[in-house]
């Protein structure tokens, strides 16, 4: 019964925290519960890592880029597109075509 009542409220720590950060808008939309995800064991190691890195933000997409020198949420545009709108991790998985 302790280690249980320990264990909900460290999860619900864990909900607060990540439902508070900017940095991971992103990965609160797909990360529901605090349980080891079902990818880590059936994909390879290089879609794995991809997958990864995608769901936590470490990548070059102008959302995350124009963090690191202040740039407004709403000014990092895609650079790849004419939508003028944000290089969100959904504009670039939804609309960015790669030739
Ligand atoms: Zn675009």
């Amino acid at each position: 019964m302790f280690n249980q009542r320990i264990e909900e409220r460290y999860i619900r720590k864990w909900t607060d925290e990540i439902n508070s950060q900017n940095k991971l808008t992103y990965y609160v939309k797909f990360k529901c519960n605090f349980e080891r995800e079902l990818y880590i064991d059936v994909l390879e190691d290089k879609f794995r890592k991809a997958l990864s890195k995608f769901r936590l933000a470490y990548h070059s997409l102008e959302i995350e880029t124009g963090r690191y020198i202040n740039l407004d949420r709403m000014e990092r545009k895609c650079k790849y597109c004419s939508m003028n709108i944000v290089e969100s991790e959904f504009h670039f998985l939804c609309y960015v075509k790669k030739n």
